[in-house]
């Protein structure tokens, strides 16, 4: 990272935990970073893990860090919001993590004017694995992008959306989308025991093949999803029979509606 500055998480649950995690593994000093909590334990904890700065006030963090990280569950983020509005925020950059909360809805919860990034982490950033939505409706300047852009690397990958909106997409393809596919190797375990599997072995053989299947993804970026999964698809052949039942129920169609109805929510939400 080329640039540290002293930041401060206001909320010190997984999330923050994850993110300095990874910020403390990729070298950020831990004295220039901050978090406060109404909880205790969870500072304390933190203090010892990653020996950073612990606090119980969100003033006295946000006043010491020139970057605030707004990491509070998304039902208590106007009360917070509201009450660091007594200080003065204008020099400082605020990155949420909350989900489904617009943008204005924060300059309105501020009542002057801030530099606000919204970002979309998602739960493998628990493994440094995240993929994570960013969007600001402010021009930025480069120094706060590249800032920006590295915070969130330290906890895996990042994409910038142009649009607001495109932050549901993000959760669509990769927030709740975690879940889907926790969803279908939960289903298949369920098959396979009911043929008779061992419960732990077909975990293991599921596990992998989820794995092997990401990283054939992401190495031949060059082939479509669909051709790697036609590249193992003999006609009449095993694989052939499961992908057909598949297209018999309509699983393309299932996807696209949950897909749409993830987005539609987010957008109720917002
Ligand atoms: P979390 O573990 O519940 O952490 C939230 C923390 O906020 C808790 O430690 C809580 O403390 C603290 N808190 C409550 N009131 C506070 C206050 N007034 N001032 C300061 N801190 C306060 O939740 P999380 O999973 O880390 O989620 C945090 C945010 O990240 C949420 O907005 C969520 O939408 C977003 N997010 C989470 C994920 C994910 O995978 N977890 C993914 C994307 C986005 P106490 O426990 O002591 O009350």
């Amino acid at each position: 990272m080329t640039q540290y500055r002293r930041i401060a998480f206001i909320g010190a649950g997984n999330m923050t935990r994850a993110i300095i995690s990874g910020m403390v593994s990729s070298g950020y000093p831990a004295d220039k970073i901050y978090a406060s909590n109404p909880s205790q334990g969870k500072l304390d904890d933190l203090a010892a893990d990653f020996g950073i700065n612990i606090n119980n006030h969100n003033h006295a963090v946000t006043q010491a860090a020139e970057v605030i990280v707004l990491s509070v569950k998304p039902q208590l983020m106007e009360k917070v919001c509201t009450d660091l509005a007594q200080l003065d925020l204008s020099q400082k950059l605020v990155i949420t993590i909350a989900a489904g909360i617009e943008a204005h809805r924060y300059q309105d919860y501020f009542g002057q004017p801030i530099k606000l990034v919204r970002s979309m982490p998602n739960t493998p950033a628990q493994l440094g694995l995240a993929l994570t939505g960013l969007y600001s409706a402010q021009q930025l300047n480069d120094e706060d992008t590249g800032y920006c852009n590295e915070l969130m690397s330290a906890i895996g990958k990042i994409t910038w959306v142009e649009q607001e909106q495109g932050l549901n997409h993000v959760i669509a393809c990769a927030g709740s989308s975690v879940a889907y596919f926790f969803l279908f190797a939960d289903a298949m375990q369920q098959s396979a025991a009911k043929m008779g599997c061992d419960p732990e072995q077909a975990r293991s053989m599921i596990q992998q093949a989820m794995l092997g299947a990401a990283q054939m993804l992401s190495h031949n970026s060059d082939l479509s999803a669909e051709q790697l999964r036609l590249n193992v698809t003999s006609k009449g052949g095993t694989t052939h029979a499961a992908i057909e039942r598949f297209q018999q129920g309509e699983l393309e169609t299932l996807v696209d509606q949950a897909m749409q109805d993830c987005v539609a929510r987010a957008e109720e939400m917002a």
